[in-house]
């Protein structure tokens, strides 16, 4: 049986994945700094730990007595928090590396790191016609400020634990991922969860404005959690040694996303552009033809299927169980 951890469990596609391994018989590990209480999933019949993985020593007991290592264990968000929370990103680098010397050293013998679009140079997305990011386009590098770096820095650890110790490493490179059980709601959430929570509001408090952030115009591709998922599951029982995108290729500017989940809603609102928000590259989308070449898949769910789960799993969760036509869940922080 295979005994694999599960570094960032509490988080959105850890707690998604714990379920998804757990369901596929594998004696799961699942670890994240948070307390149980506030994980987006808790599963049963896992070995869920609360520790911090920046710690060294931590890193050795979470790993002990298991052979494989997924980890998405990262301090992270939106624009909204990237942008204005640089060092704390950055810090994740002691995650990456402190679990790497502990797969090292405890005989792990493979080892996933969620890596992540933001690696890609700036330089390249100018432009809201982006014609997809290669792999290569990484180099040379001038990554997201932060976030990017920290990224960039420990998909090279994860290279070099390969090279000079034999450690079986893989590395993808999510673009956007959105789904139920994620956040919508407080500042570390995603333009999709954003834009579904402020519809809803809209829709259900009576409200008729709605403010996007930028003009609207930037353009991004948006991976459903179910092809994630997937992805990550064979990248990582794969032979391949490079990072890879793991991305839709389906671009979308922001109003285009707006337009989705007003037709789901069946609710329209007026436009207001905040110019001076957070808004990241203006074009980014994923070129899938290295992972067709190798793998023959790349994620195929439609951005309008997926969003539509999304919608309706967040409008669960902000509407009272009384149903329908009851107020949203208030909401007044300053995030996306
Ligand atoms: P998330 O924030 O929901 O999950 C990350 C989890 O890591 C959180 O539960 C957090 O508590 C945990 N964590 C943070 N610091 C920790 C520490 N010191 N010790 C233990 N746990 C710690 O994020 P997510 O959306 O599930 O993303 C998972 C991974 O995928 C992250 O590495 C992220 O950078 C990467 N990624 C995500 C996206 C996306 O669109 N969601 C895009 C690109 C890359």
């Amino acid at each position: 049986m295979k005994k694999v951890v599960v570094a960032g469990a509490g988080g959105f596609i850890g707690g998604h994945l714990v379920k998804a391994l757990k369901g596929k018989g594998y004696q799961v590990r699942a670890v994240d700094i948070k307390p149980l209480n506030q994980w987006y999933q808790v599963t049963e019949d896992v070995d869920n730990l609360i520790l911090d993985l920046k710690v060294k020593a931590n890193c050795y007991q979470a790993l002990n007595g298991y052979n494989e290592v997924f980890n998405l264990a990262a301090d992270m968000g939106g624009m909204g928090f990237i942008e204005t929370h640089k060092a704390e990103c950055m810090l994740s680098v002691l995650i990456n590396t402190h679990l790497l010397m502990a797969a090292k050293d405890s005989g792990i013998t493979r080892y996933f790191y969620a890596s992540s679009a933001c690696v890609y140079n700036g330089d390249m997305q100018t432009d809201v016609q982006n014609p997809g990011l290669k792999e290569a386009d990484a180099y040379p590098a001038l990554a997201e400020d932060g976030y990017g770096w920290e990224k960039l820095f420990s998909e090279r650890m994860c290279r070099h634990f390969f090279e000079d110790y034999g450690l079986v490493t893989r590395v993808a490179r999510f673009h956007n991922v959105y789904g139920p059980h994620g956040t919508f709601d407080g500042g570390r959430e995603k333009a999709p969860a954003a834009i579904c929570r402020k519809v809803i509001d809209g829709q259900f408090n009576g409200k008729k404005d709605i403010i996007i952030w930028g003009d609207g115009e930037q353009t991004r591709s948006f991976m459903y959690i179910d092809d994630c998922i997937n992805g990550i599951q064979k990248i990582m029982y794969s032979d391949i040694k490079e990072p890879l995108n793991l991305g839709s290729s389906e671009m979308v500017s922001i109003n285009q996303l707006t337009d989705i989940t007003e037709e789901i809603a069946g609710y329209k609102m007026t436009r207001h552009y905040d110019l001076d928000a957070p808004k990241g590259v203006r074009g980014r989308n994923s070129d899938n033809t290295l992972i067709m070449k190798l793998l023959g898949w790349e994620p195929s769910i439609s951005l309008h299927d997926g969003l539509t789960k999304t919608y309706n799993w967040i409008k669960g969760e902000m509407l009272p169980a009384n149903g329908a036509g009851a107020d949203a869940k208030p909401h007044s922080c300053n995030c996306q």
